[in-house]
């Protein structure tokens, strides 16, 4: 595995590889790796001759009350990792790499879609996200690029920047992964402490919750949206921040629980800003869930967690 600190560095090497003819799977980011991270790695491992990772923990997307400077980093770990999953190239560019004159004056906005959920709390989130994910398509050029649905929002603004500017970039959505208990994996799990992270598993249980009064006949949006934030609020330690239900497509508000649903919920336990969420199909009776897949088990398009 190659380790890049240049952007000139990654360019050359990935131009001579798609002159071969080799295609390129791209992987962004912030590091401190876990099975989420990983799972990305091994889809585009399995569909690429070239597979880059980044690593960069994105100064512009932390407003600035969040946890830029404690934000968890293991930089050698994250080596091992890469090279262990059969990554080619890890791209890890020092701050003034990416950004020589300080913070970029040049800023990419996605409107609406940015507008609710996370972007509510997190007023310079997306800007920030759009922004460097704009910058790094470019600086690795064509190239299929893999987005876990962990983090739902950022995947549907991204697939929209890259539609809207005609970037050459396809961008793939991969399934959320889970820890046994269903906490979804996320760096920031490390801020949790021992009693927090117990708790942390109510966000799985709420959505769950949720699922289970749709596919009982629930289709009314504020009703299924007041049971996941009871279920939430229930535990202490997690104070909830949102419970929404959109559409999955648009991410805008819905008048009845149909089509394709998105379940989201945002909360925090102690230091750590936790968000999950679950997508349904409801067409008339019928309800299909995607909760995501256990960490280890088969990976799967389909959920293997049961919907109960
Ligand atoms: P991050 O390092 O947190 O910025 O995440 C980098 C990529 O990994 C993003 O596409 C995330 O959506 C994805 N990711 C993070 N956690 C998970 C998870 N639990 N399951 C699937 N993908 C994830």
């Amino acid at each position: 595995m190659k380790l890049v600190e240049r952007i000139d560095d990654l360019r050359g090497l990935l131009d001579d590889a798609r002159a071969d003819g080799k295609s390129v799977g791209f992987v962004p980011t912030m590091g401190f790796f876990h099975e989420g991270h990983r799972s990305l790695m091994r889809v585009a491992r399995d569909a690429h001759d070239v597979v880059v990772v980044s690593l960069f923990v994105n100064p512009l997307q932390f407003g600035p009350a969040e946890d830029l400077g404690g934000y968890p980093r293991d930089p050698e770990g994250d080596a091992a990792v890469c090279e262990a999953e059969g990554v080619d190239i890890l791209f890890a560019p020092p701050g003034d790499e990416m950004y020589p004159d300080g913070p970029p004056v040049t800023g990419v906005t996605v409107a609406d879609l940015t507008e609710g959920l996370c972007g509510l709390g997190r007023p310079v989130h997306f800007g920030g996200v759009a922004t460097v994910v704009t910058k790094l398509f470019s600086i690795v050029g064509p190239c299929t690029a893999y987005f876990g649905r962990k983090d739902f929002q950022q995947l549907a603004v991204v697939r929209r920047l890259a539609r809207d500017l005609s970037l050459p970039v396809e961008v793939v959505g991969c399934p959320l992964v889970r820890e046994p208990d269903g906490l979804a994996m996320s760096s920031r799990n490390a801020y949790l402490s021992d009693r927090e992270r117990a708790a942390a598993a109510v966000l799985f249980r709420a959505l769950r919750t949720g699922v289970a009064e749709v596919q009982a006949g629930e289709r009314d949006p504020a009703t299924l949206r007041r049971v996941v934030a009871n279920a939430v609020t229930a535990e202490q330690r997690v104070r909830l921040e949102y419970a929404e239900v959109v559409s999955a497509g648009d991410l805008a508000p819905l008048e009845r629980v149909e089509g394709d649903v998105l379940v989201a919920v945002a909360a925090r336990a102690g230091k750590a800003r936790l968000i999950d969420n679950v997508t349904l199909r409801v067409e008339g009776q019928s309800v299909t869930a995607d909760l995501g897949v256990i960490a280890g088990a088969e990976m799967s398009e389909e959920t293997p967690c049961a919907a109960s």
